[in-house]
């Protein structure tokens, strides 16, 4: 297997929340030195961006007003300690290199890690099923079943128990069809292809509506997040071949942009099997 690269860089830009006139800037951007090298199962691709008109979603999933914390990332600004209470300090701990939340009654040094995201990409009689979000962020805007992966439960257990909450679905997982990582706000996705059991789907409380979309019926612009339009992207390239892929990237927003404004994102590092 040959270790891969680095391909696909789409660069996303519109002017509005729900942009009645989308603009699209796309690029295929080589990166000289990649930061990631994958073996395995995982190929040198080079992939088009699409050409189709995009219309970037308008956050990334529950986001809670993220705190600028770093060069690189978003954290949260923690004043007291979650297991005794006291007052944080923020210092960079010896042999560490980031500041940290440290107790100053307990000493303990409060870690922020990513989160992982879980939701399933359901096909449905060349149809997937989207969820209408009910709730904030990105109220009222499409998205697929998807949310944070409990302690306790495999990614597919999550993704499985999100598409029975938000979409009142059964469903069994096909197969692995995605990892998007956020960095800027500390999310990874997870969204593996589904089958529902029975045809059957209705939305709870997290969704107002529930609809199987034809691949060309995708409300692309008024989807909630940028993982699902990239994902529908990347799943759109898979059926137009006539075989599903595994795609791994890294969605960055546009340096300068608020965290919470999907105004402006780009892939980057898109690889697959
Ligand atoms: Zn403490």
């Amino acid at each position: 297997m040959i270790v891969a690269r680095s391909v696909l860089s789409l660069y996303c830009r519109s002017l509005g929340r729900r942009p009645s006139s989308p603009t699209l800037i796309s690029s295929v951007q080589a990166v000289s030195s990649p930061k990631i090298r994958l073996s395995g199962a995982i190929r040198v691709s080079f992939v088009r961006s699409s050409s189709e008109s995009l219309s970037p979603p308008n956050r990334d999933s529950a986001g809670t007003a993220p705190i600028p914390g770093g060069s690189s990332g978003i954290v949260r600004r923690i004043s007291f300690c979650q297991w005794c209470g006291g007052k944080t300090k923020h210092e960079v701990p010896d042999g560490e290199e980031k500041m940290r939340a440290i107790c100053t009654l307990c000493g303990k040094i409060a870690y922020q890690n990513p989160k992982m995201v879980v939701g399933c990409l359901i096909e449905h009689e060349e149809k997937v099923l989207l969820c209408k979000r009910n709730i904030e962020p990105s109220f009222g805007l499409w998205t697929l079943p998807a949310g944070y992966m409990e302690i306790g439960e495999s990614a597919a257990e999550g993704a499985i128990r999100e598409t029975w909450e938000e979409a009142g679905a059964e469903v069994e997982v096909i197969s692995p069809f995605a990892q998007l990582d956020i960095p800027r706000i500390g999310q990874t996705y997870i969204i593996f292809l589904a089958r529902m059991q029975k045809p059957h789907f209705s939305p709870g409380p997290e969704s107002s509506d529930c609809q199987l979309f034809s691949l060309s019926d995708i409300p692309f612009d008024s989807l909630a997040f940028s993982s699902i339009f990239v994902t529908l992207k990347l799943y759109i390239e898979d059926v137009k071949i006539g075989r599903p892929r595994f795609h791994y990237g890294i969605i960055n927003k546009r340096p300068g942009s608020s965290p919470s404004d999907m105004r402006a994102f780009k892939l980057d590092n898109h690889l697959h099997s």
